[in-house]
């Protein structure tokens, strides 16, 4: 008997974090390629904050999901049948399958994976859509100089971990914040930053300044919510600050207080002269992807640059650890394995 696929849906909108019920496990008929198509066969699939947003039905800079649809994803996939000129049984390509274990494809929007360059999952972390966004965020934004100090939260993740490494390149000061005691030491110790703040701490304010007496010139906008209130005092004049991510409100806004900081924001952006720019990490890609390709990707041949990734074994097990991510239960960056 022919095996199944297997694919996870959207079964209901979260109201706040997701739950596993908002995920359902499906199995379909294993598809058939015809005339100038591929089957692919997924290896890896990427677990991505934005996919959060795609649950929800509200404007953004991509389409959201319909309950029923299949969950969106990159991945790392196989040509296991093709009938497509460009691709032979046994390539490996980057992929917009979604959440699924096989998918027909056209050809658009394949490219070729060189496991050569290095190890595949990569290319779906720090040398792939999270490091280039980490790259593109800190060349065309952030624009760290030798001397000054970068800050960047979520920062043994794969967006973070990439900004303080590049800070560093650039002879910079590195400052990571990351939730917990095993985080920091590994954002110190394992990727090089000259220092990790804990942002459970009950004084991170206090130990955010302490760990930048020269102020902060380059933050780098992962979370928003609490920790950017720590940081927006500590901003120097002319910082910049690339708004690469807000996950703090993903989930839907952070309990406030009732005031509302927009014109005390806006009042600091003035005086200082800020650079506040949000980007999406296609937007610097025509410009700057063969360049980090080929930067970074030398840099993990070589060894210096590092990364941590998080492997979760089956697609069954993907709506559990995107969930927990949202919560910051991951350890780097988060790929399931879903066939080999
Ligand atoms: P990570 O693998 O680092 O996972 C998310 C991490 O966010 C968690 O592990 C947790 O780390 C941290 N986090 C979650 N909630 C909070 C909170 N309330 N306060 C502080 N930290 C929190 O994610 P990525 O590296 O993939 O993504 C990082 C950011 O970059 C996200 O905001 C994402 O949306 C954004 N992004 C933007 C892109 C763009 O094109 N603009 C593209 C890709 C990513 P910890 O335990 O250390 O707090």
């Amino acid at each position: 008997m022919a095996m199944a696929a297997r694919q996870i849906v959207l079964a209901a909108r979260p109201k706040g974090k997701p739950q596993l019920t908002d995920f359902r496990l499906e199995e379909t008929a294993i598809p058939t390629p015809a005339a100038e198509q591929v089957l692919l066969e997924v290896q890896y699939l990427s677990l991505d904050p934005y996919m959060r947003g795609r649950m929800d039905d509200r404007k953004s800079y991509a389409k959201p999901l319909q309950v029923g649809d299949v969950m969106v994803g990159e991945t790392v996939a196989k040509v296991t049948a093709s009938k497509h000129p460009r691709y032979a049984e046994g390539d490996l390509v980057l992929a917009h399958t979604g959440w699924r274990t096989h998918a027909l494809s056209e050809g658009a929007g394949l490219s070729k994976v060189d496991p050569a360059l290095a190890p595949v999952s990569t290319r779906l972390g720090v040398l792939g859509m999270p490091g280039f966004t980490a790259y593109g965020g800190m060349r065309v934004i952030g624009k760290p100089k030798p001397g000054e100090t970068v800050v960047v939260a979520a920062a043994s993740g794969p967006v973070g971990s990439l900004v303080g490494q590049l800070a560093k390149i650039a002879g910079a000061r590195a400052v990571g914040i990351a939730g917990g005691a095993e985080k920091c030491a590994f954002v110190k110790n394992g990727l090089g930053f000259d220092a990790a703040i804990n942002h459970r701490g009950a004084d991170f304010p206090a130990q955010l300044a302490a760990a930048c007496p020269n102020g902060i010139d380059v933050y780098f906008e992962n979370v928003g919510g609490a920790i950017w209130q720590a940081v927006l005092p500590l901003l120097n004049k002319f910082a910049r600050v690339p708004v690469s991510g807000l996950i703090a409100q993903y989930n839907g806004p952070p309990p406030g207080d009732g005031t509302d900081r927009l014109p005390a924001t806006m009042r600091e952006i003035l005086s200082r002269s800020l650079t506040v720019r949000g980007f999406i990490n296609y937007d610097f890609a025509a410009e700057h992807y063969a360049d980090f390709l080929r930067e970074v990707g030398a840099g993990i041949a070589d060894g210096s640059i590092r990364y941590r990734e998080d492997i979760v074994e089956g697609l069954e097990k993907a709506p559990e650890a995107f969930i927990g991510m949202l919560d910051g239960r991951n350890f780097g960056k988060v790929i399931v394995r879903v066939g080999i």
